[in-house]
C-alpha cells in the first residue's frame, strides 16, 4: 500500500506532490514518487520528504509519446502496487493517464479540487456543469485508483522538504508497438507580461460590459501601479491580451493586493488568484462568490466605485 505521485516539468507536479504529502499520511502509509526522462526532475524530487523516487529510462521515452509513457508507468505501477495513483491535471497527464487508468480496469478521476478522509479512506472533490456542483468521489474496487490534481488546488510551498533516494527503473518496452511518433512538445506561448511578479494586481471581469470600457480599470491600475489582469472571458473576447489571463487556463498569481473588479469568483478563475495575500472584490452582486474569498468588498455598480476610488487613491498619492 503506498501513495505515487508522477511527476513532470510543471510546477503543477509540486502541488501534485504536497496533496500526495498530505494523502499518505492521511491513509498511514508511504509515499513514492516517478519521473519519466528527467534526471534533473528526479534529482530535484531528491530532495523532497518521500519513500522514493523512481526514475524511469528507456530510449523509447525521450520524447513524450502517449503509447510509451502508458506502457512505462503502467510496468511500474504493476510493480510498485500503489493504492492511489496521483497526476497534476497538466496537457501532458490529461492525454495519458486516462488510457493508463483503463488499463487497470478503473476511470481516471480527474481535476479533483479537494479531498478529505474517512477513517484513512479518501473521498476527492471533482466538479460538475461548469463547477456550479461539487461531487463527492469514493474510489471502489480493488486498488489502484488514478486521479489528477486541479491546477492551483493545493500549494505548492506546502512541499515537505526531505531526502528520498532515487531507483532507476527500466520497463521493457517493445517500441515496434507504439503507433504514435513523437511531435515536437507543446509550448505554452512567450508571455510578455509576467503576472506573477506583480505586487498589485487589477483584475477585470465581464462586469466591463464591453471593450471600450477598459479604460475605467486601467486608470484604476495605473493609480495604484498595478498590473492589469483578466478572467478569461475577457482575454478569449480580445480586450486584452491571453497573456494577462488569471486562472486555470491562465497565469497562478499571489501579488500582495488582487482587487477583483466585475468577476463572480468562478473556481476557475479562483484556483489563480485564491493565494493573493489581499483580495478585494468589487461588484454589484451581494451574493456574487467572488466575496467568500475576498478579504474586503464593496458592492456596488464598478462604474461608480472605481471612478471614486481612483479620485482618492490620487488624492492620497498627490
Ligand atoms: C476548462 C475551463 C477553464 C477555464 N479557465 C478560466 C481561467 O483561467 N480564468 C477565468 O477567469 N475563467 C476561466 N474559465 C471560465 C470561468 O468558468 C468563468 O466563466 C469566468 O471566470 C467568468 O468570468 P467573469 O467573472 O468575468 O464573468 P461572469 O461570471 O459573467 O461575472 C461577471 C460579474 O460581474 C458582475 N457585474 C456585472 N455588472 C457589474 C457592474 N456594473 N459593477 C460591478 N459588478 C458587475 C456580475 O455581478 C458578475 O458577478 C474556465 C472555464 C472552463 C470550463
Amino acid at each position: 500500500m503506498s501513495v505515487l505521485v508522477v511527476l513532470e516539468q510543471h510546477r503543477m507536479s509540486w502541488e501534485a506532490f504536497a496533496a500526495a504529502q498530505q494523502f499518505a499520511q492521511e491513509m498511514g502509509t508511504t509515499l513514492e514518487a516517478v519521473v519519466v526522462a528527467s534526471q534533473e526532475l528526479a534529482t530535484q524530487a531528491a530532495t523532497k520528504k518521500a519513500a522514493k523516487i523512481y526514475s524511469v529510462e528507456h530510449p523509447a521515452l525521450t520524447s513524450y509519446t502517449a503509447d510509451a509513457y502508458t506502457a512505462a508507468l503502467e510496468a511500474l505501477v504493476l510493480q510498485a502496487k500503489p493504492t492511489l495513483v496521483v497526476f497534476p491535471h497538466t496537457y501532458q497527464t490529461r492525454d495519458y493517464a486516462p488510457k493508463l487508468a483503463t488499463r487497470f480496469g478503473c476511470a481516471l478521476i480527474s481535476d479533483v479540487v479537494a479531498a478529505r478522509f474517512e477513517r484513512g479512506a479518501p473521498v476527492f472533490v471533482r466538479q460538475f456543469f461548469q463547477g456550479k456542483f461539487n461531487g463527492d468521489v469514493r474510489p471502489n474496487g480493488d486498488a489502484p485508483h488514478f486521479l489528477s490534481l486541479q491546477a492551483g488546488a493545493w500549494r505548492a510551498d506546502a512541499l515537505e522538504a526531505g531526502s528520498a533516494p532515487v531507483e532507476k527503473f527500466a520497463p521493457a518496452l517493445d517500441a515496434s508497438r507504439f503507433r504514435q511518433k513523437a511531435e515536437p512538445p507543446f509550448r505554452e506561448s512567450a508571455r510578455a507580461v509576467d503576472l506573477t511578479a506583480a505586487e498589485i494586481i487589477v483584475a477585470v471581469g465581464r462586469g466591463i460590459k464591453e471593450k471600450d470600457n477598459i479604460p475605467v480599470v486601467e486608470e484604476l491600475a495605473k493609480a495604484l501601479g498595478a498590473e492589469l489582469a483578466a478572467s478569461r472571458p475577457i482575454c478569449d473576447a480580445g480586450w486584452l491580451p491571453m497573456e494577462r489571463q488569471v486562472g486555470s487556463s491562465g497565469q497562478t498569481v499571489s501579488p500582495k493586493v488582487y482587487i477583483a473588479v466585475g468577476i463572480s469568483g468562478a473556481i476557475q478563475h479562483l484556483v489563480g488568484m485564491k493565494g493573493s495575500k489581499i483580495i478585494v472584490a468589487i461588484n454589484k452582486d451581494a451574493n456574487a462568490p467572488i466575496f467568500e474569498v475576498a478579504d474586503y468588498g464593496i458592492a456596488g455598480d464598478l462604474f461608480e466605485v472605481v471612478p471614486a476610488l481612483v479620485q482618492e487613491i490620487r488624492k492620497v498619492k498627490s
